[in-house]
């Protein structure tokens, strides 16, 4: 069984008026206050998708919609034949999480993010790549090239550039894939669309030597793990994840989702060498950089520290695994903070969103046996107890709905 799909006539006006690019809208949203959002037939949800890890804060933070109001009433867009304050704060903001001098330029979304980067490694002389499998990059023809998933690769061929695909995680692969034409290695520090799959904790440093070893760029998704999503600002640094005695210097990493706590904006920043390989001429935007959105992502910034949310999502992470994996029916749970992933001993991952959406609760399925939470980073321990609370039912009726 599917999810339920909400009857109401909004959603045939959507299926009437939308591209068939997502299947039918599990239900219509009308609001959403906290880690909460309501139905348009009033029905509360506990919200711990985020908007697949974007609503770092909730809905409706109040610093959000002061920062958004307040920059709307001010300067709402200019072109980038200008500058703006909140563009030039941010990206100083972004480049202080590294410590290292270096670049960026602001997209709208993550996929614009890795083209951004896409394009940079261009500008290297070089051409091929080398990528994981497993690996979701976005879906433009550039970020697709370096998506590994062939349902979505293949309706698109031939798309751009020379990539090699390698397991995930193993450094021998890697090794054996980087050569001296290689212009970069993309990998996310943990993959998300897999299910959240972890690498071993010295795979990233052992990237960053196979790379440097033959003048390749390390460059590095974070466009779902970045931003506190782990319980660090970037996961590449989070030493739950990462050996802290290999630290791990990339070249280039790209940002978007929780950056703007919902309001659309990416980032691709770059260090070194890497930080000038974009020339004028060489890339642009309209949007990118919109002092609206970069403000919105400096009061998400300022708010992760002032509300002390790495710690939070770490603790609170850490407690959801505990809890999930309690029941026998769970065969393996994978949190990192509040990205959390689960393997079930049955495929029944739909009938466990269905029945979670039955009981309040939304969840995610990237694959028939997984499940994915990326709530808010702003999840109350309570609300997070009232999700362990009701699992074992959502288990019971998701396998009892087993064909
Ligand atoms: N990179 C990663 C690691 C992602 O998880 C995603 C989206 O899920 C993207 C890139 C694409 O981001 P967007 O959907 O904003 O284009």
């Amino acid at each position: 069984m599917t999810a339920p799909t909400t009857t109401s006539n909004w959603a045939d006006r959507y299926t009437g008026a939308l591209m068939n690019t997502f299947g039918p809208p599990r239900l219509v949203l009308t609001r959403g206050q906290g880690a909460q959002v309501w139905d348009d037939a009033g029905t509360r949800y506990l919200d711990l998708l985020g908007g697949i890890a974007v609503n770092a804060l909730g809905h409706a933070h109040p610093a959000v919609v002061a920062a958004v109001t307040r920059q709307l009433d001010t300067l709402g867009h200019v072109s980038n034949f200008f500058a703006t304050r909140p563009q030039i704060e941010l990206a100083e903001r972004l480049l202080a999480m590294d410590g290292r001098p270096g670049r960026v330029f602001f997209t709208n979304s993550g996929t614009e993010a890795n083209e951004a980067a896409l394009k940079l490694t261009r500008r290297t002389g070089r051409t091929h790549l080398v990528a994981a499998e497993g690996a979701f990059h976005g879906r433009t023809m550039g970020a697709l090239a370096v998506t590994a998933k062939e349902a979505y690769r293949l309706p698109f061929e031939p798309l751009p550039g020379e990539v090699t695909f390698v397991p995930y995680g193993d450094a021998e692969a890697l090794a054996a894939a980087v050569t001296d034409r290689t212009a970069a290695v993309v990998v996310e520090p943990v993959q998300g669309e897999a299910g959240v799959v972890v690498p071993p904790r010295d795979y990233l440093a052992a990237a960053r030597q196979i790379t440097a070893d033959h003048g390749a760029l390390l460059w590095l998704d974070e466009v779902q793990t970045g931003i506190g999503r782990t319980g660090a600002w970037l996961a590449h640094r989070n030493p739950e994840l990462v050996d802290a005695e290999l630290p791990v210097r990339p070249d280039v990493v790209t940002l978007a989702k929780g950056l703007g706590g919902g309001i659309p904006i990416g980032a691709c920043v770059a260090f070194g060498d890497a930080a000038t390989l974009l020339q004028p001429g060489n890339h642009g935007t309209t949007f990118g950089g919109n002092p609206v959105a970069c403000a919105a992502a400096l009061a998400v910034l300022d708010t992760i520290v002032a509300e002390g949310l790495l710690d939070h999502a770490a603790a609170l992470g850490a407690r959801l695994a505990t809890g999930l994996a309690a029941d026998a029916r769970v065969s393996e749970v994978r949190a990192a903070g509040l990205l959390i992933g689960l393997d079930l001993t049955e495929p029944v991952s739909a009938e466990v969103v269905a029945a979670a959406q039955r009981h309040g609760f939304i969840v995610n399925n990237p694959t028939p046996d997984r499940i994915r939470m990326a709530p808010p980073l702003i999840l109350t321990a309570g609300e997070a107890d009232s999700f362990l609370a009701a699992w074992p039912q959502i288990l019971d009726e998701a396998l009892g709905e087993q064909p």
